[in-house]
């Protein structure tokens, strides 16, 4: 059964597709299933991956318009018989219209992609750089999100929007959805100002700060041309070094999904009688296994421990950052 990771962030050009492209070469060199979704209709993913135009007959347009099923739209790569994609084009930029009057309209790719769940160990969305339709699709498809992000001060900025988005889709599409983390990218070690954002955001938000930061190299803008990923054209950078370890790390966290909660961390909490899951509580201590948890509305301590599979990370609205 695959498990399915949206990497967004609102913002372009902080390497959501870059770690969309390097997550999954990564994943497959754990020996893992791994499909790439281009949901962004920019198609950079698409292009990074090598294919052409001419390479492939239907894309994400169709399978959303429910014209082609999800399973023949999948292109495989050469570089892996592990690796596939499913490949987007401009068109891609109607199906948020075409979507727009429709019920259900935030399901459709949850909808689209559910005959894969099978076939993979692990499904990477590439969202587009927007808080739109089509995001609110894949934050209701997917079962985690990761946050690529530039450590800047209008950066941090953008996580708290994208955060305020999370809540409103735990609250009506996908409670379960997961924050994996933020993933900080072109990292410049030597910029205090990137350093003490870096700082910043392990404490702001609440979620974990995958490590290590992904450094800055020239040898992502060299790949790209090559249809390479970087993993392939420079295994022994620092950065692909970053993007293995944020691999196993996400593959880890299929075995064991609340290891990243500590004292602090917002929760929802699974109501022991209707099953529902409710926002405003945060980790008030952990007991081996087990946690104690707090309503954050009044500070009152709930009743009992609570096993990882009664409870889900949930994320912190910093009010004066929006
Ligand atoms: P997004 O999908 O968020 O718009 P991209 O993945 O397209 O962002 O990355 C934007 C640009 O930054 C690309 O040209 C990419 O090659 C470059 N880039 C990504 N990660 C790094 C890095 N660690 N160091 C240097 N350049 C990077
Ligand atoms: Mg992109």
């Amino acid at each position: 059964m695959a498990r399915l990771v949206a990497v967004a962030n609102q913002k372009g050009g902080v390497a959501k597709t870059t770690t969309v492209h390097a997550l999954a070469y990564a994943l497959a060199g754990l020996g893992r299933r791994v499909l790439m979704v281009d949901f962004d209709p920019q198609a950079d993913l698409t292009f990074c991956t090598g294919l052409d135009r001419a390479s492939f007959k239907s894309s994400m347009y169709e399978v959303l318009r429910g014209d082609v099923r999800a399973t023949d739209a999948c292109v495989p790569l050469s570089c892996s018989d592990r690796l596939d994609v499913l490949p987007a084009t401009f068109d891609l930029f109607v199906a948020e219209v075409d979507l727009a009057p429709q019920i259900g309209r935030e399901y459709a790719l949850a909808r689209a992609l559910a005959p894969l769940r099978d076939s993979y160990d692990f499904v990477l969305i590439d969202c587009p750089p927007s808080l739109g339709l089509l995001t609110v699709n894949a934050l209701t498809a997917a079962d985690d999100v990761v946050i690529p992000t530039q450590c800047e001060t209008l950066s941090d900025r953008g996580i708290s929007q994208l955060l305020e988005l999370v809540g409103d889709v735990h609250m009506f599409t996908n409670p379960a959805l997961q924050v994996r983390g933020i993933i900080a990218t072109m990292f410049d070690h030597h910029t205090t100002h990137n350093r003490s954002v870096l700082a910043e955001l392990r404490n702001r938000h609440g979620i974990p700060v995958f490590e290590p930061p992904v450094r800055r190299t020239i040898r992502f803008a060299e790949a790209t041309p090559t249809g390479m990923c970087l993993l392939e054209y420079a295994p022994g950078s620092a950065a692909s070094e970053s993007y293995r370890r944020l691999a196993e790390t996400i593959d880890a966290g299929v075995a064991a999904d609340s290891r990243f909660l500590s004292p602090g961390s917002p929760v929802l909490v699974r109501d022991r009688f209707q099953g529902r899951w409710t926002d405003g509580f945060d980790i008030a201590e952990v007991r081996g296994s087990e946690y104690v948890v707090r309503r954050l509305s009044d500070d009152s301590i709930l009743p009992g421990r609570f096993k990882p599979e009664e409870i889900r990370q949930g994320v912190r609205a910093v009010s004066n950052w929006a």
